[in-house]
């Protein structure tokens, strides 16, 4: 993890001109969350909402979100919440190629920064990313290592709003990530330290 690394994206992506969205925005939307953060979820594009505010995910997709990471154990506090671009896509549309390839070094960047054990990636687009092809009907709720980073896919919390059915498939997939993330824990990150060389007996002098 790299505090000031995180900081300075944030503060670049505050100020990015590189792609079209840039002209449409209000604020543009980094990211949030603490730098020990284990858990990164990655969705797709910043809403109403979140242009107002310059924050991910607090409209009714966030909410339902906060209700999916409640059922994981987790805290909005304690993950790091971003998207695949970091401006709002005018009437909401889904983020174009060359829009979330201007966009795709921020991303990139943070995650190298975070390190997290697990990235959850929230939708199609956000997927693209990591497993580019797969269709997310097949390989949602299942863990894969892609590189060194475990990819945990699932569908956008906004789909649960508009198709109730796969509210339930939400929760259920959500419901994976502490055992998930648990067997991650035993893994271990870096190679233990060498335990400290025993204290020389010390002798006492008489004189
Ligand atoms: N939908 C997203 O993909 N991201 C947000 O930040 C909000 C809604
Ligand atoms: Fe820059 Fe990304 Fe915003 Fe485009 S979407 S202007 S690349 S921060």
């Amino acid at each position: 993890m790299s505090a000031a690394e995180l900081d300075a994206i944030a503060a670049e992506v505050v100020g990015c001109p590189k792609c079209p969205l840039a002209k449409g925005r209000f604020k543009a939307v980094p990211g949030e969350g603490p730098p020990d953060a284990r858990v990164m979820l990655i969705g797709e594009a910043p809403g109403y909402h979140e242009n107002q505010q310059g924050r991910p995910f607090v409209g009714p997709a966030g909410q339902f979100l906060e209700e999916l990471l409640g059922v994981a154990g987790l805290k909005r506090a304690e993950v790091f919440i971003t998207n695949v671009v970091k401006c709002r896509p005018p009437g909401n549309r889904d983020p174009q190629p060359d829009e979330i390839a201007a966009c795709s070094d921020y991303l990139s960047r943070q995650t190298a920064a975070l390190k997290p054990r697990v990235i959850v990636t929230l939708g199609r687009h956000s997927l693209g990313r990591f497993l580019p092809g797969q269709p997310i009907s097949r390989i949602h709720g299942v863990p894969r290592k892609v590189g060194t980073v475990t990819v945990f896919p699932m569908y956008h919390p906004a789909a649960a709003l508009h198709q109730p059915t796969l509210r339930k498939t939400l929760l259920e997939d959500m419901a994976k990530l502490p055992g998930i993330l648990a067997e991650l824990e035993r893994e271990p990150e870096l190679p233990a330290a060498p335990p400290p060389p025993p204290e020389p007996p010390r002798q006492l002098s008489l004189f």
